[in-house]
């Protein structure tokens, strides 16, 4: 594990950059004492902010954001979200519970589809649906039994042959698909920065202050930061992987980092190369598979690889996210990549968040999995719940489960090493 308290990385995130200029807002610059502090200003630190605000309207809430809004994973990400439940690895065993977290997701994406409609967030926010894709044997089997659970659990969604795709996408890599109609693709850095800009009054919010200690103080809580002490009655830890470097939930997940590249401008004469539709996402049916989106008229994201713990050197991810869309796309060869950026997400070891309490005053929320801009949304929403003493947490940890143990090191690295040796293997083309 890293010694880093928060993650530093070593490119900027090229959705932010795509964006006009944002000015952050100030780090903390002297003592404070409040009655709620959040670690951590991505999906997970704002929802908790906003649920506080709305449910104890006159408390003083502060977040504290080690980086700037737009740089952190929040804004790193891939921008797919919705509120349908439906693993990659869906059985007809577990569709029962995937229903159960679609109902908790349903009512906390709406109250995100909520706020960006009421602070009119230009995120560009569309339900273009997503293909979840196939480009080798193994991966069509593992797509045909997800087929079964959309029909058992009503999903709306279309089976899709290698030609269908190809049209959709303008690349005939892929041999089968299912079209699913309820998925939403947004710009992540737009909605990140759009959150924080419309924090409503009660809710301070400092960037570039990163909380180095945790420490109890009488009945709260002390967070120690280079700026000031913060005092608070009850602190939400929404840092994700990095909730780790507190000392605790050590044994519950690690960080991966993942690799993200926007390319030039397609040039107007090759534009067909990407395909009928507008605006298309696609997601990979292998867990080491690789997610591609069409952005606006004449781009394409390539997202792809995997690095435990620590980022592996931009060129490096550079050069293996272009054998990925040159493989799909031979005809655009000579369209360079014009963003490549890494991100932190946290895994644990049986797909579940950890959730919940963690001593008097202190609660976190972590474990995204690679994907959290609804379900860090909607764990946020009921931590701030389970914080006030009202809500239904049993509802939450029912549906969404609990990380299980993880090896500690040095066996959680070999054995990260090897599985992802052996899955690097399995996924083949789907990579
Ligand atoms: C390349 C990539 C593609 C992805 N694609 C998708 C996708 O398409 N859809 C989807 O839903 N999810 C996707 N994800 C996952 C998604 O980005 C995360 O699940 C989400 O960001 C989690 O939100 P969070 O608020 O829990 O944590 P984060 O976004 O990680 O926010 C935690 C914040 O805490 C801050 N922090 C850390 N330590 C400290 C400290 N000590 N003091 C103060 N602040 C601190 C960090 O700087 C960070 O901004 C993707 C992730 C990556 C990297």
């Amino acid at each position: 594990m890293s010694k880093e308290i928060f993650p530093i990385y070593s490119s900027p995130c090229g959705w932010n950059a795509m964006l006009p200029k944002r000015t952050p807002r100030s780090p903390l610059q002297s003592d404070l004492t409040v009655d709620y502090a959040i670690v951590g200003a991505g999906y997970t630190g704002l929802a908790i902010a906003r649920r506080l605000r709305e449910l104890d309207p006159q408390a003083s809430i502060a977040v504290f954001e080690a980086s700037s809004v737009g740089e952190g994973s929040s804004a790193r990400n891939s921008g797919f979200t919705g509120s349908e439940v439906l693993p990659r690895t869906a059985t007809l065993a577990g569709a029962e519970k995937a229903r159960r977290q679609t109902a908790l997701m349903r009512e906390s994406f709406d109250w995100l589809k909520g706020m960006i409609a009421d602070a009119g967030i230009e995120c560009e926010l569309q339900k273009v649906g997503s293909i979840r894709a196939a480009a080798t044997e193994a991966g069509e089997a593992s797509l045909r039994q997800v087929v079964e659970v959309a029909k058992a659990n009503g999903i709306s969604h279309t089976v899709l042959g290698r030609n269908e795709i190809a049209e959709r996408i303008g690349s005939d890599y892929y041999r089968f698909g299912i079209y699913l109609n309820d998925t939403y693709l947004l710009q992540p850095a737009a909605l990140i920065r759009g959150l924080a800009d419309s924090l409503p009054d009660g809710i301070d919010l400092y960037e570039n202050t990163a909380v180095q200690r945790l420490k109890r103080n009488g009945g709260g809580w002390e967070l120690l930061t280079d700026g000031g002490v913060v005092r608070a009655r009850s602190v939400a830890l929404a840092n994700n992987g990095f909730i780790r470097r507190f000392g605790y939930l050590k044994l519950r997940m690690t960080t991966i980092f993942t690799y993200a590249a926007v390319t030039c401008p397609v040039p107007e004469a090759d534009l067909g190369h990407l395909g009928q539709s507008p605006a298309w996402g696609l997601l990979p049916s292998h867990r080491l598979g690789t997610t591609l989106r069409r952005i606006g008229r004449d781009r394409l994201m390539v997202r792809s690889l995997y690095a435990h713990e620590h980022e592996v050197p931009v060129e490096e991810a550079s050069a293996k996210l272009r054998d990925r869309f040159v493989r799909r796309w031979p005809g655009l060869g000579h369209v360079d990549l014009e963003y490549v950026w890494g991100g932190a997400t946290a895994f644990t070891m049986n797909g579940a968040p950890w959730w919940g309490k963690l001593d008097d005053g202190l609660f976190a929320s972590g474990g995204c999995n690679g994907s959290g801009i609804a379900k860090g949304t909607m764990l946020g929403r009921h931590l701030a719940e389970l914080m006030l003493g009202t809500g239904d947490p049993a509802r939450v940890s029912g549906a969404m489960g609990t990380a299980s143990l993880i090896a500690p090191e040095p066996f959680r690295s070999i054995g990260f090493q090897i599985v992802s040796a052996i899955e690097s293997r399995k996924a083949g083309l789907e990579a």
